[in-house]
């Protein structure tokens, strides 16, 4: 394994050369595969402590335990909060590790576009209701099955959804749509948040690139996954953004039909 890199060089009396460097990066090959693992199993060991953590919550919530009071309850919810936060950057983590291992294992089958985008929005609905946020959808007619990993899809877009959660303003509206063009189906987020500079707008699709000065916290990852996750089923990932209008993520798949005969 090296690295090689190549620089012309011109002297004083105007001679060019060329000079070329190799690095033998073996030995940071290594530490990153071991790096990679061990973020894998961390996140792994992490979530069991936490599944647990979110069941005793359940069973205090469900006031199995004891008769809550109002404070209480409102601690408990914001503690399973916590935990849901900490269990998808956990989600973020291991599918990251995947990517960087170049293990994204496609489970492709015929899927109805429609309930992908209704599973994502099941998943986000909690989060969208607490900012009194109203997601509308748009599908259109007579859409034809994807071709598509539909978990690896459905986290995608619950990331959109979640992206646009965040970032909206009190009582806003989301709107979600699906449509056709020809043999690809196009999956759509749309939200009016504060939008993305243009000088931004293709960065936020490298690894833990974060807008600067955008105040949400978040690890930068989700996106950078996204991307990989849809090129690696044959899609194109999209973002189109006005500053202070707000933004429109999206991507889209082969049908089904176009793929398999
Ligand atoms: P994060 O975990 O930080 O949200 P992402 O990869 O999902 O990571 O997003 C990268 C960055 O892109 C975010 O930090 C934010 O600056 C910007 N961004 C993503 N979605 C939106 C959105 N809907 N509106 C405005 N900015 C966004």
């Amino acid at each position: 394994n090296y690295f090689i890199r190549e620089q012309m060089q011109i002297d004083q009396e105007g001679y060019s050369s060329k000079v070329i460097v190799l690095k033998n990066i073996t030995s940071f090959k290594e530490l990153d595969v071991a790096k990679t693992n061990f973020i894998a199993t961390i996140s792994h060991e992490l979530k069991t402590p936490l599944a647990a953590s979110d069941l005793g919550l359940k069973l205090l919530e469900d006031e199995r335990v004891g008769l809550l009071s109002g404070e209480q309850r409102d601690l408990i919810a914001q503690l399973k909060a916590d935990n849901l936060r900490m269990l998808s950057i956990l989600s973020e983590l291991l599918n990251m590790a995947q990517v960087e291992a170049g293990k994204i294992q496609l489970d492709i089958s015929a899927a109805a576009p429609e309930s992908i985008m209704d599973n994502a929005i099941r998943l986000a609905q909690a989060a969208a209701k607490e900012k009194n946020l109203t997601i509308t959808r748009d599908y259109a007619n007579g859409l034809q099955a994807v071709n598509a990993d539909a978990d690896k899809t459905v986290w995608v877009l619950n990331n959109f959804l979640t992206n646009a959660i965040k970032y909206s303003p009190e009582g806003a509206g989301i709107s979600v749509s699906i449509s056709q063009s020809g043999d690809r189906i196009q999956f759509a987020v749309s939200d009016a948040g504060p939008g993305i500079e243009p000088i931004y707008q293709s960065k936020i699709f490298d690894r833990f690139f974060k807008v600067p000065g955008s105040r949400a916290g978040g690890t930068g990852l989700g996106l950078a996954i996204s991307k990989e996750f849809i090129e690696a089923q044959g899609g194109n990932i999209w973002v189109q953004s006005q500053p202070g209008t707000g933004s429109r993520f999206g991507f889209d798949l082969p049908t089904y039909r176009n793929f398999n005969t």
